[in-house]
């Protein structure tokens, strides 16, 4: 396919490019990056912005109008303008989070008409911050053993056990949980997915440093927790179903390729700025080896992207080709993080708040945050087991004996 602008698309770029000359002053200063470091409520700037952003169209555009999106039809060329249009700018792109990256289009997606018309509208405008409860001690990879439990009382599911590694529960106002309440069904038939306040009585959340010394994840603990049965999502004991849905758009969501390439672009600064003897290091060789190698794959990826693009305009499903982007495309993040902390020597190891830091980045922070996004959202490994039995069929991993 012919990913070149026609007239429409071309007048679609120009009206984005104009929309961004006349109100880049209101975007706020705080990027995607700095808030996913540290985890905290969105300022006030930050929810105008989001807000602006869903009122034109550049936001959560495919949401209908009647749960306060925009409602435009479905066009990914568009939704690639957008995109590319904010990242050349310099502007921070809308929020994707939790909320209106994975729950937003599982709500869509599954959802009762009351919970789209209760929850979309104020998640997209960054008015609701959401978590997400899926993981435990004993389920993570494996994440059909969760052992959370609830039981029936009149109208309500009344929850006991805990989750781990929940992400922003500490910030966070909902949850979106998995929980076991068929006690008689299989593994995978018995998990429903319920939606609830973090304020509900019995919920106790117990931060958990990251490698980046910030508490950005964290232990949730619930005890005889009453949520209403209506508050499950796509049907009592479906829940397998529906998390896995919402598990697919977070691999979409990790496996944005504007990342990396922003993360290169700041680096060709860097080999501009920084000397080695005397000498800017684009003159070294052993330094240009490796950009070469991160930018290779860094453009491999965007061409990858643009395949994806280009089926996903055709109608195929991508679910597959999405994990190979959220597999290379953290994995290179990271890379990235590390090639940066050489060119800068001891300064690349410095952390926030160090008046010597430069180049607008902490480094160190990001090599240690990017190593846990490629165990966050299914480890690297299990994404190969997928792509590898779903995606190229081969021979399935050996199952464990029942037993
Ligand atoms: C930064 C970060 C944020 C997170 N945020 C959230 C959140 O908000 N909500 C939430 O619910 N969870 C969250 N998680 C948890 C995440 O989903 C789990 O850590 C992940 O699914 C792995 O589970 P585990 O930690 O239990 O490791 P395990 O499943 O115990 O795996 C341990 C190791 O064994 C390997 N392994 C396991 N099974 C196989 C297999 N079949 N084949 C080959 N290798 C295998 C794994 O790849 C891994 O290297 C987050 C994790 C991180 C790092």
């Amino acid at each position: 396919m012919d990913l070149a602008d026609r007239a429409e698309h071309k007048a679609f770029r120009a009206e984005v490019r104009e929309f961004i000359a006349a109100h880049r002053h209101l975007a706020p200063e705080e990027t995607a990056d700095s808030y996913r470091l540290l985890p905290r409520p969105y300022s006030e700037k930050v929810r105008k912005w989001q807000s602006l952003l869903v009122d034109k169209g550049y936001a959560s555009r495919t949401v209908p109008k009647s749960y306060g999106g925009f409602g435009a039809e479905p066009d990914i060329l568009k939704t690639k303008i957008i995109t590319d249009e904010f990242f050349r700018a310099g502007l921070p792109p809308a929020l994707y989070n939790q909320g209106v990256s994975m729950l937003v289009p599982t709500l869509l997606e599954h959802g009762s008409e009351e919970q789209k018309k209760k929850w979309i509208e104020p998640t997209i405008r960054a008015e609701v911050f959401w978590c997400q409860g899926y993981s435990e001690p004993g389920a993570g990879s494996d994440l059909a053993s969760l052992q959370t439990r609830a039981h029936e009382d009149g109208d309500d599911f009344v929850i006991n056990g805990s989750k781990i590694w929940t992400s922003s529960a500490h910030i966070a106002d909902m949850i979106f949980c998995l929980v076991r309440t068929e006690t008689k069904a299989g593994k995978y038939d018995g998990i429903s997915y319920l939606i609830f306040s973090m304020d509900t009585p019995g919920i106790e959340v117990r931060p958990l440093q990251t490698m980046t010394g910030h508490p950005s994840f964290n232990e949730v603990f619930f005890t005889d927790v009453r949520v209403p049965k209506s508050q499950v999502v796509g049907g009592r004991g479906k829940g397998w179903k529906i998390a896995n849905s919402t598990l697919a758009h977070e691999r979409g969501m990790l496996a944005n390729t504007n990342h990396a390439a922003g993360r290169l672009q700041k680096i060709t600064g860097m080999l501009k700025s920084e000397t080695l003897n005397g000498r800017p290091l684009f003159e070294n060789a052993v330094m240009m080896d490796r950009f070469i190698r991160l930018q290779a794959r860094v453009q491999a990826l965007r061409l990858h992207e643009m395949r994806l693009v280009t089926e996903a305009a055709t109608g195929k499903p991508r679910n597959i080709a999405d994990m190979v982007c959220k597999l290379l495309g953290c994995e290179l993040n990271h890379q990235i993080d590390a090639f940066a902390i050489d060119i800068l020597g001891e300064i690349g190891v410095l952390y926030d708040g160090v008046p010597s830091v430069h180049h607008d980045s902490i480094w160190q922070q990001f090599f240690m945050y990017d190593l846990g996004l490629i165990i966050g959202g299914g480890t690297a490994q299990i994404q190969k087991n997928i792509i590898a039995e779903r995606g190229l069929d081969m021979p399935r991993e050996p199952k464990s004996a029942k037993g």
